[in-house]
Formats: C-alpha cells, sequence, structure tokens
C-alpha cells in the first residue's frame, strides 16, 4: 500500500481495503525499520494514530476530502502546536510552539495524517542536509550519498516511502535539489503563492513553502491544500486558486519551452546534461517547439544570492538571543555573556558563517556595496526572466550541475557547495515557480529536471510535468531496499 499514489489510497481508503489506521501504521513501521536513513527528527506516533482513527471515522460518515487518512509528514521548519520544532538547529532542540503554522492546519483540516518532523539542513542553510544538529540524511538510492538539502529528510522520506508525500521550503533550491537527488517531483510555488506563517524564516524575501511528492499529480492535491491567502502572512497574494488537478490531462502540443543556453554550459555533468537533453526531446515528441534562449545575467546569482539570502538571515536570526526562544548557555555571567555565548553554542557552523556575512555585508559602510548590488542584480536577473518568458511558455534545464555527491565531500568547502545551487538559486531571486521532475538516472542516482513558469502558473508546471509522467516512468522507479 505504500507505493500506491494519493488518489489510489484515497479510493482504497473509501472501499474499505484497508484503514487510514493502518495505513499510518503500516508507514510508521517502515519509519522504524530504516531508521538508518535519518528522515526524521520526531516521529509523532500516538498524534498520528489519532488522528487516523478520527479519519477513519470522517470517511465511514462520507467524507471525500482527498487527503483525509493520508500519511504525510511536514519539515521541521514549520511550527507545529506542541510538538517539538527545531529547524534542523540545536538552538531549537527544547522549542515547542504554541501554535501550528498556516500549511499545518491547512493540511490538518484536509484531513491528512502528520506522521512526524522531517530532518533538514539547519535553518535550511544548505544543500546537501549535513549542516543539521541531528546529522546527516541519507540518500536512498546509494545510501554514502547526500540527498540533497536543506528539505533532505523530506526528499530521502518520500523517495523510501516512509511518507506519502511531505513538505519542504525553497529559499534557492531547497524543494528542487533534494527531489532531483532523490528522484521525486518537487514544486516550489510563486512567492506568496502559500502562506509562510509559522515557517521559521530564513531569507524572508527568498523563502517559500511548497509540496515534495512522488508525481505531479500527488504534488497538485497537495498543493491545492497548501496553496491561499492567509491574513497571518503580510507577502501572502489574495489571488484565487486554481484547480490543480483539473489541468493535468490537457495536451502541451504548441508548448513553447526555452532552453537558455547558460544553463548547459561549463559546470554541467556531461551524464546530466545528455538526460537533460533526452528529456527536452521527449517534450519535442508530444509536441512542444524548442528554442534557445540567453539569460545573460544568470551567472550573477550566486554572488548576489549569498549577500542577500545571509544578509536577510543576519536579521531574521537576531531572535534567537537565549532570552525569548530555545538554547540558553549555563550560568552566564551577565547580559551579553548570555547572547554570545548562547548564540555561539547554540548555532553551528554554517548558520554562524551566513550571520557574519550577512553582518558583514549590511554594515554602514559595505552596505551600498554589497548589499544594493546585490539588489541590483537580483533586479536584472528578474528582467532576464521577464523579456525570457514573455517569448516562451516556460524554460527548462537541470537542477543540479551533477548528481548526488558522497556524504562528507563538500562540507569542507563552503563555495563548492554553494555552487551546487547554480540553476535553482536565480529563480528565488525572481519570486518564480518552478520544478524539478525525475528525468533518469546517471551513475545509478536520479536526475531531476527543472521547469520554471510564469508567476503563478503553477497549475500549468504541473499539468506539463504530469503529461512527462504519463509518457515516462521515471518517477515510478523505487531505490532498491525500499520497494
Ligand atoms: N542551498 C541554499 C542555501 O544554502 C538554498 C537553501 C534553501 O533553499 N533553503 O542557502
Amino acid at each position: 500500500m505504500h507505493n500506491k499514489s494519493i488518489n489510489q489510497l484515497a479510493k482504497s481508503l473509501r472501499a474499505g481495503e484497508f484503514s487510514s489506521v493502518e495505513l499510518t501504521q503500516s508507514f510508521l513501521a517502515r519509519i522504524k525499520q530504516h531508521q538508518a536513513l535519518n528522515c526524521f527528527i520526531t516521529v509523532t506516533e500516538n498524534v498520528a494514530l489519532e488522528n487516523a482513527q478520527r479519519a477513519d471515522a470522517k470517511i465511514a460518515n462520507g467524507d471525500t476530502g482527498l487527503l483525509t487518512g493520508i500519511p504525510i509528514a511536514q519539515k521541521d521548519i514549520f511550527c507545529t502546536q506542541g510538538i517539538k520544532t527545531t529547524c534542523g538547529s540545536k538552538m531549537l532542540d527544547n522549542f515547542i510552539a504554541p501554535y501550528d503554522a498556516t500549511i499545518v492546519t491547512q493540511l490538518n483540516e484536509a484531513g491528512a495524517v502528520m506522521l512526524g518532523k522531517l530532518n533538514m539542513d539547519e535553518f535550511a542553510m544548505g544543500s546537501s542536509n549535513e549542516t543539521s544538529f541531528y546529522g546527516a540524511v541519507k540518500n536512498p538510492w546509494q545510501t554514502d550519498s547526500v540527498p540533497g538539502g536543506s528539505s533532505g529528510g523530506s526528499a530521502a522520506a518520500v523517495a523510501a516511502r516512509l511518507s506519502v508525500c511531505a513538505t519542504g521550503t525553497d529559499t534557492g533550491g531547497s524543494i528542487r535539489q533534494p527531489a532531483a537527488h532523490c528522484g521525486i517531483t518537487g514544486l516550489k510555488p510563486t512567492y506568496g503563492r502559500v502562506s509562510r506563517y509559522g515557517m521559521i524564516a530564513y531569507a524572508s524575501s527568498l523563502d517559500q513553502g511548497g509540496p515534495m511528492a512522488r508525481s505531479a499529480e500527488d504534488a497538485a492535491i497537495l498543493l491545492q491544500a497548501m496553496a491561499g491567502f492567509d491574513n497571518k502572512d503580510s507577502t501572502s497574494v489574495d489571488r484565487p486558486v486554481p484547480d490543480y488537478q483539473a489541468g493535468l490531462a490537457n495536451s502541451i502540443e504548441g508548448l513553447k519551452i526555452g532552453l537558455p543556453k547558460e544553463f548547459f554550459g561549463e559546470g554541467l555533468s556531461a551524464s546530466v546534461g545528455a538526460i537533460i537533453e533526452k528529456a527536452v526531446e521527449e517534450y519535442r515528441k508530444m509536441g512542444a517547439v524548442i528554442k534557445e534562449i540567453s539569460m545573460p545575467n544568470l551567472k550573477l546569482a550566486i554572488p548576489a544570492y549569498y549577500v542577500i539570502a545571509p544578509a536577510e538571515c543576519s536579521a531574521n536570526l537576531s531572535r534567537f538571543d537565549g532570552v525569548r526562544f530555545g538554547y540558553r548557555c549555563e550560568t552566564p555571567k551577565d547580559l551579553t555573556d548570555l547572547y554570545t555565548r548562547s548564540r555561539g553554542e547554540g548555532f553551528g557552523k554554517e548558520v554562524k558563517r551566513r550571520i557574519l556575512m550577512g553582518t558583514y555585508a549590511l554594515s554602514a559602510g559595505y552596505y551600498d556595496a554589497y548589499y544594493i548590488k546585490a539588489q541590483k542584480i537580483r533586479r536584472l536577473i528578474s528582467e532576464d526572466f521577464k523579456k525570457a518568458l514573455a517569448d516562451v511558455d516556460v524554460i527548462m534545464g537541470p537542477v543540479t550541475p551533477s548528481t548526488a555527491f558522497g556524504i562528507g565531500e563538500k562540507i569542507g568547502n563552503p563555495i563548492e557547495m554553494y555552487l551546487s545551487d547554480i540553476y535553482t538559486i536565480a529563480i528565488n531571486l525572481a519570486g518564480l515557480p518552478a520544478m524539478s521532475i525525475p528525468a533518469g538516472f546517471a551513475e545509478g542516482k536520479p536526475v531531476g529536471l527543472q521547469v520554471i513558469g510564469n508567476y503563478f502558473t503553477e497549475d500549468r508546471l504541473l499539468n506539463i510535468a504530469h503529461q512527462y509522467q504519463q509518457a515516462t516512468d521515471w518517477h515510478q522507479q523505487i531505490p532498491k531496499g525500499f520497494e
């Protein structure tokens, strides 16, 4: 039952083939069996079983919600009332939120059964899930490789069938990059499409939550529950939410695809490049029209992002002062000692590096040279996308320059680690929606195809992904040992 889609599960639950309690128990057992992957920080067994019981009662009473009784898991960046929310950090190791994030409320109200909280890079800073205070997550396709990050726990859990689907967040690629490395389908929605209320902030002008699932169809169902206006989030956009499943079957005949030549240049591994070309060819066969385009400012995305994101994180993380939330050092001498030691002991290395970079970029004298300049580049990158998307419907390319790298391989070299986000970061700077779709395997590890669309075209992206998944079976492959 753990290989069924959400639609299939919903049908089985209603046909009485099994109950939500049985389904939940089976996933809880798999989580225990595959603990070595380290996907979960907290497993909420009792709450899950209670909610599954409630879902069964609802189904017996004629409830028709597709997510009712479906086991899901939440990235541990989303606040959950009464349940520990750590954000992958020692700083929040003892933090129990007094309220639910909006998307947690939405998914609870949709009847989904939360299995637990998923491992992630500390405060979502990372591309490998190795910066977590709770240890690295392993990639189920090759357990000595990283699952990608920061939503590495989410991607590995979905790929290993430890949950039907999961939530993730994407500030510079954290939904798409781990989705690509684990062979699942991930969607980073348009900035403002999904509420950020109760989602612990990393870089507020870039952060966006979204679905991580085994197929575009499952992602559509999950996004349906998550998307929409939230008056508790001032950046959430008040705009109707389309029916994401309704358009999945639409033809993509005549779809105009742009391939930026900057996505296929130096740095892209030959094996990944070949798979992306094959995927694009598949679209051509389905009636799409391919056009080479150029986006000259893309190469500036990494330097701009690594000024803006640390700048925003240095402001956001100033709230962790040892007084209000989470970790406090032992026997502080005075207030300054309390602040400095609580932060020094509570934050990990990468988080401290980002806070230092951000504070530096925002300091008087350097503000214009770094922060303002980065904002100007951000505008240029958005303009590149605007121009490109006036001419083509979507942009395609790789998600990552190579397949999943080895655990420990890049953690000592931050610049090399940052470069693994080279194809994902610009999309966040522009606030656009984008997906990662399983497109093949190289060196035995999954490769993701990236599809980038115009603002609020999540329905079209899901349609484009679904059509590919009707023609291919990459998304149905299961890592060995997790069948
Ligand atoms: N890898 C990028 C970073 O470290 C993006 C992370 C993310 O999207 N949360 O900042």
